[in-house]
């Protein structure tokens, strides 16, 4: 048997088998669905099948190259190189680049990120002179990408009273006039955004039937990672490509989906059985990834989902280390006890970084833990967040190269039309946009024609313009002789980006300068990389791996060992020894604004589910009894999900319970709505409730002056200092034995700083340390 055959289980090595014909695998987090994908792609080339008729679609463009490598490894590296592999975006952005002119666009047509479409929706929103407060750009913005994905035209937004009555019911009835518009400017820009990149696709492959055979016929066997996450849009593409031979492979797990507030579609997966009737479907329930603890507890949580397909997950591998629950006092605190964490499972286990993940529901989440990484000199590394290629000044320097592809780019030449400083102010800019919508031009073709057309602008501005456009006309020159890299260098020297940037002198503007210098070398490297492969090494091509790099594809450094910090969203498929997740309150996880139905609960369920199996060893759960949000100081309660892991798979690294020595001389009934316990035992937790009822809003305490006032019962009654002095010998639950070194701060701020034998120093608040003399 081939070696590859060997590293499978027999239902895995089967799905691999399965040559033709419709087929599905569901299959649980951990067990092995992507390494199915990759194998049997590998085995479908040993069988002859040639790499040009297979098409693998992937949830990053990271996630692709790997399966390539591992590909290349069974059949070669010259074989494996051919094969159309990526995400759905970039795929089809390649094939609408070479069927560009049939939708009436440049086949060099610029792809729009998500900041020119906000930028974009801005102006149209001020142009139109609409209420900025009620029609916000980003709300517009994914209205619009919902009715993409679901293939809503502007002309059917016209049709469909429903819709338009939404919009009406949510005081934004110039939505869809707002969508026209955005359409239109697009289109005349020669630009696509991320949504169009599907809905054109579909467009594509609906009005050419000629277009779609093609692509049917070279595409003869395809797969999709991930299944559970597409949308509707992405599900009529690959239904449309797979239509003639019916060898489609598709792999997911229903209990994975977690992209439905951005329009996925759990029911791509749960129909696909309608869909392909004679589908062959395949179940993968040994999970190779996780300790049998983890996998348990992830069963447990799962399990209170309504929606969900049948399966069974276990594990052969060891029980393991339970998953460890810490509740802190602050977010701050909760930074530090991770960093302390990873620093001490580092030592005792002689680990890497690279090997610990940290996992947060939201961007806002890491500040406090980068904190705290940098404080222990723990490198670490954030996907997500302001990728390199959305900085300011990389920006401007990318905008500069899309208008020599592609002129007519009007978010690129708005960047740059006074970048750097040429005396072309905003009114002028107003005047030629005013312009450009009344002769249904591009911005950039009124600036050609400034003479031939009514327009008031002085004689000095129009020199500069026509200035501008020279000095564009003349890179485009020269982007006919020289490669991607020369002509960047050259846009640099002559507009004096940098030049500009080094005026400012400040650290800030050094570290652009570096960028820049960035850029140019992420370009050579490009322009290498690609003609080694054989590949298009052009602008073009560069620009578009750029405006289609997934949070994961953006940063450079890979190589370094580095905690990983990303949202759970970016988590899906990955996996890593040590896993904390952080943030684990009401609120936050799940999310305040994803507790209105049970749906949207389930799907704040299925993203933890997918966060704790992530995890290969340990897990740690952790959760702050107050943080700071949106600038207020707020007190967290403990995740509803800690309540539903099964307990025998938990350990508490902080006590459950109060111990009584905290509560003597305090009125309980302050805290009562206070999450100070790990996890509310089931009495206490109705009494809660019942008080929780009760309460109106009258007698409601706000949580800050709640605070001061257990500040002041607690001073009153002399608490935190009552025992402890400077010199004494004390024991801590966790941390053992230790020896009391300073003092300092008053009542329940009181902190003591002490040697343990097992941690070395640590500066513990007393209120919260439950230390014992001994
Ligand atoms: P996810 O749902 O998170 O995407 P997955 O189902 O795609 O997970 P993989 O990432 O393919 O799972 O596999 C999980 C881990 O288990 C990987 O480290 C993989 O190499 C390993 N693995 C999968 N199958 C086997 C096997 N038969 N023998 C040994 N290891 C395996
Ligand atoms: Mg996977």
């Amino acid at each position: 048997m081939n070696t590859y055959l060997e590293q499978l289980n027999e239902p895995q090595r089967a799905a691999v088998l399965q040559k033709e014909g419709p087929m599905i695998i569901i299959a649980g987090a951990g067990s092995g669905k992507t390494r199915v994908l990759t194998y049997r792609i590998a085995h479908l080339m040993q069988e002859g099948v040639d790499a040009f008729n297979i098409l693998s679609l992937t949830f990053t463009n990271k996630a692709a190259r790997e399966m390539k490598e591992r590909i290349a490894s069974v059949v070669g590296y010259s074989e494996a190189k051919n094969l159309w592999m990526g995400t759905f975006h970039s795929i089809f952005a390649r094939i609408l680049r070479s069927e560009a002119d049939r939708l009436g666009y440049p086949s060099n047509f610029t792809i729009y990120d998500t900041q020119d479409s906000v930028r974009l929706i801005t102006a149209i929103i001020k142009e139109m002179q609409l209420d900025k407060d009620r029609y916000k750009p980003k709300q517009i913005l994914s209205r619009i990408s919902s009715f993409k994905n679901s293939l809503i035209t502007v002309r059917a937004y016209f049709n469909n009273s429903d819709l338009q009555q939404a919009d009406l019911e949510a005081s934004r009835p110039k939505t869809g006039d707002i969508y026209k518009e955005y359409v239109d400017r697009c289109f005349k820009a020669g630009a696509m955004d991320f949504d169009d990149l599907l809905l054109r696709t579909n467009e594509l492959l609906a009005r050419f039937p000629d277009v779609l055979a093609k692509y049917q016929d070279r595409f003869r066997y395809i797969m999709v990672d991930e299944y559970q996450d597409t949308n509707h849009s992405q599900y009529l593409i690959v239904r449309a490509l797979a239509d003639r031979f019916q060898n489609i492979c598709v792999v997911g797990d229903d209990s994975q989906s977690i992209y439905g507030f951005r329009g996925a579609n759990i029911q791509n997966i749960l129909n696909f059985q309608k869909d392909y009737p004679d589908v062959k479907t395949f179940k993968l329930e040994q999970n190779y990834r996780s300790s049998s603890n983890i996998v348990r507890a992830a069963n447990s949580v799962i399990d209170k989902n309504k929606t969900k397909l049948d399966k069974e997950i276990w594990t052969a591998n060891d029980a393991g280390e339970q998953v460890k629950v810490m509740r802190t006092i602050s977010e701050g605190e909760e930074g530090r006890f991770v960093a302390q964490s990873i620093w001490e499972n580092q030592m005792n286990h002689q680990l890497t970084s690279d090997k610990f993940a940290i996992l947060y529901r939201t961007n806002a989440q890491s500040r406090a833990i980068e904190d705290a990484l940098r404080k222990k000199d723990i490198k670490y590394k954030i996907y997500g967040g302001i990728s390199f290629y959305q900085r300011k000044e990389i920006k401007d320097l990318l905008s500069y190269l899309r208008i020599l592809i592609n002129p007519s780019d009007e978010e690129a030449l708005k960047r740059i039309i006074n970048y750097p400083a040429r005396g072309i102010g905003a009114t002028t800019l107003d005047k030629v946009v005013i312009a450009a919508n009344h002769y249904k031009k591009s911005i950039f073709e009124i600036l050609l024609n400034l003479d031939k057309i009514d327009i008031k602008i002085n004689s000095g501005t129009k020199t500069k313009l026509e200035n501008f456009v020279r000095m564009i006309q003349r890179f485009q020159i020269e982007a006919q002789t020289k490669n991607a890299f020369e002509v960047a260098d050259l846009v640099v020297k002559q507009t004096q980006l940098v030049k500009d940037l080094q005026k400012d002198g400040t650290p800030e503007g050094v570290n652009k300068v570096e960028n820049v210098q960035e850029l140019l070398n992420g370009i050579k490297d490009f322009i290498t990389d690609k003609i080694e492969e054989g590949l298009d090494a052009s602008l073009t091509a560069f620009l578009e791996d750029v405006a289609l790099a997934t949070d994961f594809d953006s940063e450079k450094g890979d190589d370094e060992q580095r905690v990983s910090l990303m949202t759970i969203h970016l988590s899906k498929g990955l996996e890593y020894p040590y896993v904390y997740i952080v943030g684990l309150e009401e609120n936050l996880f799940p999310s305040a604004m994803s507790m209105n139905t049970r749906s949207e609960l389930e799907e704040e369920r299925r993203l933890f589910y997918v966060a704790l199996t992530r995890a290969e060893s340990v897990a740690y759960l952790t959760y702050a009894q107050t943080r700071y949000r949106w600038g207020k100081l707020t007190d967290g309660e403990p995740s509803r999900f800690l309540e539903e892991i099964d307990d025998q798979f938990l350990e508490y690294l902080t006590p459950k319970t109060p111990e009584p020595s905290v509560n003597r001389f305090i009125d309980a009934s302050l805290f009562d709505d206070s999450p100070k316990n790990i996890r509310f035992q089931k009495p206490i937790q109705k009494k809660r409730k019942e008080f929780m009822d009760k309460k109106d809003k009258s007698t409601l305490i706000p949580s800050k002056s709640r605070l001061k006032k257990v500040s002041e019962a607690s001073s009153k009654t002399n608490l935190f200092d009552s025992e402890i002095t400077v010199g004494n010998l004390v024991e801590h639950n966790r941390f053992g034995t230790g020896k009391v070194l300073a003092l300092e701060g008053k009542g329940p701020n009181k902190k003591a700083e002490i040697e343990f034998g097992t941690v070395g120093k640590k500066k513990l608040l007393l209120q919260f340390a439950k230390l014992k003399v001994i």
